[in-house]
């Protein structure tokens, strides 16, 4: 058996299905990332991975230990088993190091000690040893709870969208930071998140959940280029539909923009972005309108344009 497998869970509310016979496996020290919209379950899932929630079916193993639900266990929840949340649950009137250290309150002194101090090192947390939560920013505060989660250190680590709170410059901070942290600690761990980009700047490994159920899994480049369902190739960029077909699709990257030979369209709009111009192409003959990237950022709106593009990097949906 592998080390942390959750096999055929299921769970109802009153609403409906949040979810339906799911299943997965992970070695120890494995890092995944699981996408999913709002509402498709992804909390459900990882509180009934932690032994907080009583799920109808199915049942979910940790290093070949069964992890009981609140039904079965008296005080619910585990210490080998850390679940974080985009709010940080910090002591206010305890410093960095007290919120860091309270999990360790029954544990030998020295021992205590010297964890808090590597943790401290690991996030880079030393210089605010002695702040209150109220005097860090919200990527700090995080970095605190994620701090007192590893205290004990946990087996399994659980990532409810703990950047949900933080701004884009703080979440990409954090993401670089707990990237290396997790790789250096082998800790095995599994992150949910709606946001794709934030799962590819953690991991490579992913899984796509869809309304309680997985769609795919795969590395990143699998499901960016061969994705199962229109839903996961939208996860990653818009896609357009080729004229008289009704389900081959294009990526706006893997369109080429040239000034003769090909399907002849307009340009509508433009949009200066990062890498590119992201443009609102018309197709003449059809109507349809595409997304394409102009990488070179040489058309403008109004421009007559030819579209091509290579036999293989049609998407069949
Ligand atoms: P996500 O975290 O992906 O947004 P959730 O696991 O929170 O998804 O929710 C999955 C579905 O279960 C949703 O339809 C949600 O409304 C429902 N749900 C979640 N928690 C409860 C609850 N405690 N009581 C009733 N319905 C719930
Ligand atoms: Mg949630």
């Amino acid at each position: 058996m592998s080390y942390f497998s959750v096999q055929n869970v299921s769970k109802s509310y009153d609403q409906g299905l949040a979810l339906s016979n799911f299943s997965l496996s992970l070695e120890k020290g494995e890092f995944l990332s699981i996408v999913g919209a709002s509402g498709s379950g992804k909390s459900t899932l990882l509180r009934i991975m932690a032994g907080l929630e009583i799920q109808d079916e199915g049942e979910v193993h940790l290093d070949g230990e069964l992890i009981l639900n609140p039904k079965h266990k008296l005080v619910s929840g585990y210490d080998e088993i850390k679940l974080i949340h985009q709010d940080f649950h910090l002591f206010p009137n305890s410093t960095v190091e007290e919120n860091i250290a309270r999990p360790l309150l029954h544990y030998e002194k020295d021992y205590s000690k010297a964890r808090v101090e590597t943790l401290l090192d690991l996030l880079g947390l030393q210089e605010f040893k002695s702040r209150y939560p109220r005097q860090l920013s919200g990527g700090q505060q995080q970095k605190v709870a994620i701090a007192k989660a590893l205290s004990v250190e946990p087996d399994l680590l659980l990532l409810d969208e703990p950047f949900s709170s933080l701004d884009t410059i703080q979440t990409h901070q954090l993401i670089s930071e707990l990237k290396s942290l997790f790789l250096e600690l082998g800790t095995t761990v599994v992150f949910v998140t709606h946001d794709l980009d934030d799962a590819l700047r953690l991991t490579d490994n992913l899984l796509i959940l869809q309304k309680g159920k997985t769609v795919q899994t795969g590395s990143s480049k699998d499901l960016c280029e061969s994705p199962k369902t229109q839903y996961v190739a939208r996860l990653f960029s818009p896609i357009n539909r080729l004229p008289n077909s009704k389900s081959s699709y294009l990526r706006p990257a893997n369109v080429k923009l040239r000034t003769k030979n090909g399907l002849l369209a307009h340009v509508v709009d433009s949009r200066f972005l990062v890498h590119f111009n992201s443009l609102q192409v018309k197709l003449k003959e059809s109507g349809i309108t595409w997304e394409v990237d102009d990488p070179q950022r040489k058309y403008a709106v109004g421009d007559r344009v030819y579209v091509s593009w290579e036999e293989e990097k049609i998407m069949r949906l």
